[in-house]
């Protein structure tokens, strides 16, 4: 599954709306980014979202802060995002530095301008199939199944890791009532034994653990659908930047088996940002 093509289509759907929205008259999305430190990944991933409002035609706002930021003053930021009328989402970009409450920082988050779905109200409003915004990776995945047309309902689907912005969300997503949806899940996470055993009765193996190839030729029933969601940063002194992109998934070896997987880079990720956009437009719709 070509993730950077089928995030492209989003892309072009939403510079259409965002162009009619200009004709006429009417407020145009602006997604604010909130950026503490220099992280090399969070710098990178930022950029992209940056660079993906300007392609569809969003304002954006890229607000960034020192390592050493209060999170008072953090939190002080928010409100003003959340008091500021023409913003219609606001991201913080995960992790945060240690003296920085994660928690404390997304629950201050407006949630109607939570366009990552981090929010509890966002969270739980998901949960209980209500509108709402669904986190971006997640959310991604869904609109690259619908664009592949695969059939899930009836599915068995295996994700491995439990986290609160991948894997349990998209343990949720995957057993809704919804197309796609309609899958039986298992979720497997780092105290479960003999994962090998659950991913080789998966129809469908959303890998989300972070653990670079760790879904092996072995572990994959022929013919599977595998969703590759890990990003590991891997040293690589050949390449400019000094490092590879590696996945959970032993892509050359699994691809031989499945019939459908997502590379790493150009799956999942592109599909990430595709998504922010939408919920990013969505967000902007209910003002106008
Ligand atoms: P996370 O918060 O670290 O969660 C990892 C999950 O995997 C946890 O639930 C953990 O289990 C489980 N796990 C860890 N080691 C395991 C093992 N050996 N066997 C089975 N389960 C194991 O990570 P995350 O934020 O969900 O991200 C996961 C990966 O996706 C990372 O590589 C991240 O960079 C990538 N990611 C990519 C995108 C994208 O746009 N493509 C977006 C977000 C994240 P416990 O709960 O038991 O600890």
């Amino acid at each position: 599954m070509d993730g950077k093509k089928a995030a492209q289509a989003i892309k072009d759907e939403l510079r259409i709306e965002v162009a009619q929205l200009v004709a006429e008259g009417k407020k145009i999305p602006h997604l604010a980014a909130v950026l503490v430190g220099t992280n090399g990944a969070s710098e990178t991933y930022v950029a992209a979202k940056v660079k993906a409002c300007e392609e569809v035609g969003f304002k954006s706002t890229l607000v960034r802060f020192e390592e050493d930021i209060s999170e008072v003053r953090l939190l002080d930021k928010i409100n003003d995002l959340n008091s500021d009328p023409d913003i219609d989402g606001i991201l913080v970009q995960l992790p945060l530095p240690k003296n920085i409450s994660d928690e404390n920082i997304i629950n201050a988050i407006d949630p109607e301008k939570d366009v990552d779905g981090f929010h509890p109200v966002n969270t739980g409003k998901m949960l209980q199939g209500l509108p709402c915004f669904i986190p971006a990776t997640p959310y991604g995945i869904m609109l690259l199944l619908k664009h592949y047309k695969i059939d899930t309902a009836g599915k068995h689907a295996v994700v491995v890791g439990r986290s609160n912005i991948v894997g349990r969300p998209m343990s949720v997503l995957l057993s809704s009532n919804t197309n796609p949806g309609n899958c039986t899940v298992t979720v497997c996470h780092s105290k479960t034994t003999d994962i090998k055993n659950f991913c080789l009765q998966a129809d469908i193996i959303v890998a989300a653990l972070g653990k670079p190839e760790f879904i092996t030729a072995d572990m994959v029933k022929e013919g599977a659908i595998v969703i590759d969601v890990g990003i590991t940063r891997m040293e690589d002194s050949s390449r400019k930047s000094g490092f590879k992109l590696k996945g959970d998934v032993a892509y050359d070896t699994v691809a031989l088996k499945c019939s459908w997987i997502t590379p790493v880079p150009g799956g999942v990720g592109p599909m990430t940002i595709a998504a922010l956009m939408k919920n990013t437009f969505e967000s902007c719709m209910e003002k106008n």
